[in-house]
């Protein structure tokens, strides 16, 4: 058995990504190997953030508890958790379980992506407004399935450039889903919409993070 830190566990719908709108359980883990400038989540992201010890069985049974069948894995990142793969491969066991995971773009996603049943991945790539982009791997972009999505979180319009260099270069539109979403009060969605339409980009999604809209923006849990 493994031991994971939980700094959250709660029902609620998937803000935003592939399923966004689904009712989720999420189980958010400590810890973060980044520092993005509009973290929404700092409080989670140190190794030392107070946290509930559960092993993945204990994860598991309460996921089944809840009798909610999908789950996101957020943190924090995730894959930096110690023996993650270990909580991948219970998740894997169960197939009625529908499992995403979180991804901050930093990390290797291979090693993960091999196991059996693998989770869906949601990566986040940082632009450059997030002051982390040059933690990117890029190689992570030729291991996404239709399964997978690719998010970019824009806090300037002019970032959008950047976003269409990506899809275009690694055809990210034919692998999997693209998303753009604006980092909550920085960017005005509008401008985002209008860019779109003036690149005729029919294969990027906008995405608002729908928690922000339906309670504070600040609220945890949610
Ligand atoms: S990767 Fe995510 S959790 Fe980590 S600092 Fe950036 S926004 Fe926060």
């Amino acid at each position: 058995m493994s031991v994971f830190f939980v700094v959250e566990k709660f029902v609620s719908i998937n803000g935003e990504g592939q399923h966004a709108g689904e009712l989720a359980v999420f189980i958010r883990l400590r810890g973060c190997n980044l520092a993005c400038s509009y973290c929404d989540t700092r409080w989670a992201c140190s190794y030392e953030a107070p946290a509930e010890q559960m092993t993945e069985t204990e994860i598991i049974d309460y996921v089944k508890s809840t009798g909610i069948n999908r789950v996101t894995l957020t943190g924090g990142e995730p894959l930096k958790a110690r023996d993650i793969k270990d909580l991948l491969r219970a998740f894997a066991a169960e197939p009625d379980l529908k499992v995403e995971i979180e991804t901050n773009g930093s990390v290797n996603i291979v090693p993960f992506a091999a196991i059996p049943n693998a989770p869906a991945f949601t990566l986040d790539y940082k632009l450059a407004g997030s002051g982390m982009e040059d933690k990117m791997d890029l190689s992570n972009f030729a291991f996404l399935q239709p399964k997978d999505t690719v998010k970019f979180v824009c806090s300037d319009v002019s970032e959008l450039d950047k976003v269409c260099e990506l899809v275009d270069t690694y055809g990210l539109a034919m692998k999997c889903t693209v998303l753009i979403s604006p980092v909550f009060g920085r960017i005005d969605p509008a401008d985002m919409v209008n860019y779109l339409i003036e690149h005729k980009r029919n294969d990027i999604r906008l995405q608002l993070q729908l928690h922000k809209f339906i309670w504070d923006p600040d609220k945890r849990g949610v």
